[in-house]
């Protein structure tokens, strides 16, 4: 824990996508800039799903932010 150094201003955001088998919210560790993620918005996200093991593609903008502070 403790408190994260403030003296870059860079913001990773971790994107959550939701398993349409489980319907749980998975992170699938994946962790990008809000400039980044804002240009690849429109794309596709193939990664191996933590909640059912499966392979799942996922479009970009249906990805829930959380920060990773
Ligand atoms: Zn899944």
């Amino acid at each position: 824990m403790g408190t994260p150094p403030a003296t870059m201003e860079v913001n990773l955001e971790r994107l959550f996508f939701v398993c349409p088998a489980t319907a749980r919210a998975v992170d699938v560790g994946v962790e990008t800039e809000i400039g980044t993620l804002l240009r690849i918005k429109s794309e596709t996200l193939r990664a191996r799903c933590p909640a059912c093991g499966q392979v799942h593609d996922w479009k970009v903008r249906d990805a829930t932010l959380a920060q990773a502070a």
